[in-house]
């Protein structure tokens, strides 16, 4: 028997369990460690916050995925790996041993010192909805009148436009605080900028925040901008425990990993989604990605299984972003080019919905409200 341990239910990791339960391997003990029984699709967490759908719509069942590909679920999180052993420990203090390990855990929304513990950040997702349902309904109480999102990435705006609309009706007012220019890259920029100007969301670029309080949050070289919540936005960050484990990383601390999605320093240990840099071919940590090396990485598994030589992850050079803005309508950017429209969102919306619908095994997929 082969011990084959996946670490995260990221959305690389739903293919593989998924190509295992379709064809399961002989000869293969697969276990997944998750610290949640459920996978969100964060494509869909904006029209959750927005009243488009339920919470349950963009989650996935990571116990029924498991059982399915006949992997043991063990409801706990990595917290190190000790490579020379063959060895990862989880919170919990187990140690859990591997011939091949995959990673998949994603990336962290980072620890800023600066945040104040009342503010909200958007990942992991799970409490961040939680957190959201108590911001709206302190919103609708009339205890928040202004909500500072920060961070001008696709994430932060479209957060911020899809709070905008689940408390439409109320007094709450928003403002977007970013260091570089909003979308910075995309396409769709100018339109985003110019659909938040449209809806009265002031945006407030170059000044990096430092602080969030109780009653506002602070700007670098000073100033303070009143808001009763602060949500960030500010992008991926490495998760701490990958400095300790001794694996090869890049500069900002991600896996580093090979085209074959092989950690650059263990050949047995691979990595895929935010938590990986592909050395050569790095691209921006999306979930577009992510989901593109789960079909590679699948295959990689049962190859290093096999003894047999990996295939390479060929990442394209841009990638399909689809810019929620709130309300049923939405901006699409891809490279330079953009395209806007309520047609977008369902389009949108179809892909989202197919995505989640792939993994549902037993359980019956539900309509949004
Ligand atoms: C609000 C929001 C909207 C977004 N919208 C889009 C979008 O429309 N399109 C797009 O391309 N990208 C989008 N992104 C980015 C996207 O979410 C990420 O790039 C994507 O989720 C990365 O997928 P992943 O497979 O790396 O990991 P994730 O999907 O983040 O999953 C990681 C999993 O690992 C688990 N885990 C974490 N730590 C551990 C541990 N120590 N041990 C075990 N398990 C662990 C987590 O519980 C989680 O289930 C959005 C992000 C946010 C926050």
């Amino acid at each position: 028997m082969k011990h084959l341990l996946l670490v995260g239910g990221g959305h690389s990791h739903l293919a593989v369990l998924k190509s295992f339960g379709d064809a399961p391997a002989e000869g293969v003990h697969l276990a997944l460690l998750s610290p949640s029984r459920h996978a969100f699709y964060s494509g869909m967490v904006p029209g959750v916050v927005a009243g488009h759908y339920r919470s349950e719509d963009c989650r996935i069942d990571l116990g029924a995925l498991a059982a399915r590909a006949g992997a043991r679920f063990l409801l706990d999180s990595a917290a190190g790996v000790d490579a020379a052993r063959r060895e990862v420990t989880t919170a919990r203090g187990e140690r859990l041993r591997y011939d091949i390990l995959s990673f998949d855990t994603g990336s962290s929304a980072g620890d800023p010192a600066a945040a104040a513990k009342h503010s909200l950040r958007v990942r992991p997702v799970e409490p961040f909805l939680a957190g959201w349902e108590r911001l709206r309904e302190r919103a609708r109480r009339g205890e928040v009148r202004r909500i500072a999102v920060i961070g001008g990435g696709a994430a932060g705006v479209e957060v911020l436009l899809a709070m905008r609309h689940g408390l439409a009706g109320s007094a709450a007012q928003f403002a977007l605080f970013s260091e570089l220019p909003i979308l910075a890259g995309h396409g769709a920029r100018r339109r985003i900028a110019r659909i938040l100007g449209a809806r009265g969301v002031p945006v407030h670029f170059g000044r990096k925040v430092i602080a969030a309080g109780e009653n506002g949050i602070e700007l670098d070289g000073g100033g303070r901008f009143e808001a009763q919540a602060a949500v960030w936005a500010t992008g991926a960050y490495a998760p701490s425990w990958i400095a300790q484990s001794g694996l090869a990383t890049d500069a900002r601390g991600f896996l580093a990993v090979s085209e074959t999605l092989q950690s650059r320093s263990r050949p047995e240990i691979f990595a895929a989604g935010d938590v990986a840099t592909v050395i050569d071919e790095p691209r921006p940590k999306s979930g577009v990605f992510a989901v593109r090396q789960g079909p590679v990485l699948a295959r990689n598994l049962r190859r290093a299984l096999a003894g047999e030589a990996p295939e390479r992850f060929r990442p394209p050079s841009r990638s399909l972003a689809l810019i929620s803005c709130g309300d049923r309508y939405a901006v699409a950017s891809w490279g330079g080019l953009a395209l806007e429209g309520a047609w977008v969102w369902r389009w949108k919306d179809r892909i989202d919905r197919r995505f989640v619908g792939q993994y549902r095994f037993g359980d019956t997929p539900q309509e949004g409200p």
